[in-house]
């Protein structure tokens, strides 16, 4: 008999779990139905900053994989059509779809849940008023950029300096509107230390972008169209015509947690490691889950494409008979503003601490190239390390073109619990144009060795 496999959610998590099943069983074997509210699937949420920056030209180009597409590779897409319910005892869910369909009740022999996260969006006065934005999907992209298009050359507020905050600022900043961030922490970017969130701050306030931290939003005013007018931060009223929110976002387990499923201590969907949920045949991946950090050995929901996509990829295989793991993360991000490219992995200071680790750190400053190489530019790496074994625990970089990468030699680094002694012995790549003899995140493990001993 054919088996039915159903997949809430039509992005990242689940159309990768959807598309790797269908290619590991015939539609014979397996049906494979996903179910999508919105419009679109497979798409690049990570694309939206440059499309409203424009340097992403057409939405489509941030789809990875159309509707059309999928269905002609053998999965029944249903778009426009919201799971709203799962009985897990009965095998089924209620999917509501648009107009005249109504409700359906759907059998599943196996079931993916991978309904993404929500947005953080604080219930203050006004926030529902034109011109407040949240971003999330890319329909929230085709509304913003149409906004940015139409209000002309108005200052903007965003609120929050997180990644998707600074990569927003930039888009706007670069289409000439004046830009304020206003942030409730004490430094842009919260996962790094303070001293290297500092070194962020002084590059936003560079770029003549205001920054504005230690502050809470309170109020958004409205002008007499109803239309948003100011931000009301602290003891300001902050004039725009625009605003982005940037707040972060929080596993969305609604549907999980009402069926009965477990939830976990950060949040997100409890699964083990092949990404199974606390139910036979139930799954989950992507932003809704939370996974195993390798390095506090606690359970964490980092909220990341490149998570979303391997652990879609695992229940695929897992959910037509194979054997393969999610291995975990180690905190590992990168994002930009402007030629200001920022870099974490594994576990800042505080974490470090919190997770029981006696550290020392060491904080060296380099070059992206050779120092006489055309194009050279300044690059700041920070290290954390195990004071005890030498281990590496984490590391951040702030620096200009060719910085933020290098931190994926740290994070496979960290990932194989390498010791900054075993490190700085790496074999990495030198030539001029792309570092200098020693690249600076040896010089960093280098440093980092003499301050363990
Ligand atoms: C502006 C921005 C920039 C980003 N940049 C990066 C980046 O540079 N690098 C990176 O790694 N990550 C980035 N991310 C995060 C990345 O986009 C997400 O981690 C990824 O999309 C998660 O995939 P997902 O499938 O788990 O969830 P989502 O992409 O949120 O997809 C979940 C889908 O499920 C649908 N859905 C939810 N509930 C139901 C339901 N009940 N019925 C039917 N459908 C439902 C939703 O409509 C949605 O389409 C960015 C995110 C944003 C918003």
């Amino acid at each position: 008999m054919t088996r039915r496999l159903v997949v809430v959610g039509g992005d990242a998590g689940g159309m990768t779990a959807a598309a790797q099943a269908r290619r590991r069983a015939s539609s014979d074997e397996l049906e494979v139905v996903a179910f999508e509210r919105g419009r679109y699937t497979s798409y690049s949420a990570c694309g939206i900053p440059y499309f409203v920056g424009g340097v992403v030209d057409e939405i489509d180009a941030l789809i990875a994989r159309s509707p059309e597409e999928h269905r002609a590779d053998g999965i029944d897409v249903r778009l426009h059509t919201e799971v709203i319910g799962m009985d897990l005892a009965a095998g089924t869910v209620t999917a509501r779809g648009r107009g005249a369909g109504g409700e359906t009740v759907e059998r599943f022999d196996d079931l993916v849940i991978a309904t993404g996260a929500t947005p953080v969006r604080p219930d203050l006065p006004g926030i529902d008023a034109p011109g407040v934005h949240g971003v999330q999907h890319l329909g929230d992209g085709i509304d913003l950029r149409a906004d940015v298009e139409t209000t002309g050359d108005g200052p903007v507020v965003v609120v929050g300096a997180g990644y998707v905050g600074l990569e927003l600022a930039e888009a706007l900043h670069d289409r000439g509107r004046p830009v304020t961030i206003v942030e409730s922490g004490s430094q842009p970017m919260d996962s790094l230390d303070p001293d290297m969130g500092a070194l962020v701050a002084d590059a936003i306030r560079g770029l003549g972008i205001e920054l504005i931290t230690g502050t809470r939003i309170e109020a958004f005013e409205a002008g007499a169209g109803g239309r948003v007018r100011a931000v009301v931060a602290g003891d300001r009223a902050i004039a725009c015509d625009l605003v982005v929110l940037g707040l972060g976002v929080e596993p969305d387990v609604t549907l999980a947690r009402d069926a009965g499923l477990r939830i976990g201590p950060s949040g997100g969907v409890a699964t083990d490691a092949s990404m199974s949920a606390s139910a036979p045949h139930v799954w989950a991946a992507g932003d809704c889950v939370e996974c195993h950090h390798r390095v506090s050995n606690r359970p964490v929901a980092i909220a990341l494409g490149t998570h979303a996509n391997k652990q879609g990829r695992v229940v695929g295989i897992n959910v037509t008979g194979g054997d393969a793991r999610f291995g975990g993360v180690v905190g590992t991000a990168v994002t930009k503003i402007c030629a200001h490219e920022v870099a974490r992995t594994g576990l800042n200071e505080k974490e470090a601490r919190a997770a029981g680790f006696d550290i020392a750190t060491a904080t060296i400053e380099s070059t992206t190239r050779a120092s006489y190489y055309p194009g050279a530019a300044p690059i700041t790496v920070k290290v954390v390390a195990d004071r005890g074994s030498g281990r590496l625990l984490g590391a951040q970089i702030v620096g200009r073109e060719g910085a933020a990468k290098r931190i994926d030699v740290l994070a496979t680094a960290i990932w194989n619990e390498m010791t900054v002694d075993e490190i700085q012995q790496l074999d990495l790549g030198y030539a001029p144009p792309f570092s200098p003899v020693w690249d600076p995140v040896l010089v960093a493990v280098r440093k980092a060795a003499t301050e363990v001993r």
